[in-house]
């Protein structure tokens, strides 16, 4: 078995990683760096997501070129996405006619987001697809063979996300990106542990697993914890007469319904802003997974956003505002209105509530210090880290690593540095550095 790891083992972001048996390559993730793209249109003042050559150019999208240098392109069978961030599934729509007889594989509420990508961008591809339930099993035709391949579901920051199990006959080749163990989730089941037993004891060769937080020393709280924090923010926005703003994930739907949930109990109407959220609410609705859709209103386009943000702005205490631009996005619906580039003036009193914490770029520290410094001149609360992360510390990675006790362990989703505390996890639990864990880096090659 040979494992490339394409994209996402030097930063956070732009994941891939292509898995080679004999004649077949299956791919898994691809997808975008935001920083990158979010440098980019603070340069061009494009709003539109640009073309693959500009991508890139950016270094946007994961050196998948490294393929063709293998002689693997012609190979791959299959490229399965585990879930719907665009870090793991923003690259798709680009480089999948590089691989025409690829199926794209995914469970249907990322398949939702991925045809809503399509549509925005206007990209036809005409890879074969096949939309897999959580929990459920697919067979890949290869060259060499067939592959089974299971998607067990796990807990994350959005809907219906999946570790990929794949068997062939030189072991189990086990995906984990992106997780946490979550036993209270808002919306679904907590994870299928029986299953990963049941996986494990037929023995996994290769782990590639989610490494972002295994240097933090903890378990990552569950996400009812997000929402009980929530509820204590909301409780403390007493003036009925000022403004409330709450801006998080778009794609994080749990979180928006514990907004929605607790948004009501301030009597005001919920609005929700801007073509992100409109997006992942959308394929949200096309799975019968937006429990509250009937409680919230849904603008998309400038026009309509700028003509509620002037009604909003004369009658502030009426709304709850929804919108996108936690990490002070240049352009986003948040970075304009604290600009005073919408109709909507913010001022003394007014309430911002960030249920999120600052992605550590550079780009989004520098962003969000200057959009803070601009709310408190102007006299906002601000009520910021309203938030638990949807990333599994080294706890949880610890009680992956014991259930499935692979072989080999790649680390993934991070720089190196944020990828060595797996390695040291990995070596209190009996691996060798360099024989059974392994450091990769953007387009190595492990044969294992
Ligand atoms: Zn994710």
């Amino acid at each position: 078995m040979e494992v490339c790891t394409v994209g996402g083992f030097e930063e956070v972001g732009k994941n891939m990683t292509a898995v080679k048996i004999k004649d077949d390559v299956i791919i898994f993730d691809a997808g975008v760096y935001l920083p990158a793209i979010v440098e980019y249109q603070e340069q061009e003042t494009e709003s539109a997501i640009p073309s693959e050559e500009k991508l890139r150019n950016i270094g946007a999208l994961p050196d998948d070129k490294v393929l063709d240098k293998l002689g693997w392109r012609d190979k791959v069978r299959a490229i399965i996405v585990g879930h719907a961030h665009l870090d793991h599934l923003g690259g798709v729509p680009f480089i999948a006619k590089r691989y025409p007889r690829a199926e794209i594989i995914a469970t249907p509420f990322t398949m939702a987001v991925f045809d809503k990508i399509l549509e925005d961008e206007k990209i036809t591809l005409r890879n074969p697809r096949r939309t897999v339930k959580e929990n459920s099993n697919y067979i890949i035709k290869g060259k060499s063979g067939k592959y089974l391949a299971e998607f067990i579901h796990t807990t994350h920051s959005t809907l219906q996300c999946v570790f990929i199990a794949l068997h062939t006959n030189e072991g189990i080749f086990f995906y984990a990106l992106d997780f946490k163990f979550d036993n209270y989730p808002v919306i679904g089941a907590p994870p299928n542990y029986k299953k990963l037993k049941e996986v494990a004891k037929k023995g996994i060769k290769v782990l590639v697993v989610d490494s972002l937080y295994s240097g933090t020393e903890r378990k990552t709280p569950s996400e009812r914890i997000a929402r009980d924090l929530l509820e204590d923010a909301l409780s403390y926005v007493k003036d009925r007469n000022s403004g409330l703003i709450v801006t998080t994930f778009s794609s994080h739907i749990a979180r928006l319904k514990s907004i929605v949930d607790f948004g009501r109990k301030t009597r005001r109407e919920i609005v929700f802003l801007g073509r992100s959220l409109n997006k992942y609410i959308r394929a949200a609705i096309k799975v019968n997974q937006c429990p509250f859709r009937k409680n919230i209103k849904l603008l998309n386009y400038r026009k309509q956003v700028n003509s509620f943000l002037k009604k909003a702005d004369k009658n502030r205490g009426k709304y709850l505002i929804v919108c996108t631009g936690h990490q002070a996005e240049p352009g986003s619906i948040l970075d304009r209105i604290v600009n005073d580039d919408t109709p909507l003036k913010l001022k003394k009193g007014d309430n911002v509530i960030f249920s999120s914490s600052v992605i550590p770029t550079t780009v989004n520290i520098n962003n969000r210090d200057k959009m803070d410094k601009k709310l408190k001149k102007k006299g906002v609360r601000i009520q910021t880290d309203i938030h638990v992360s949807g990333h599994g510390a080294r706890e949880d990675l610890r009680d992956l690593l014991e259930i499935l006790k692979p072989k080999h362990i790649i680390p993934a989703h991070g720089s190196l540095h944020q990828e060595t505390p797996m390695v040291e996890l990995a070596s209190e639990l009996g691996y060798k550095f360099g024989e059974t864990s392994h450091l990769s880096s953007n387009g190595k090659v492990l044969k294992l």
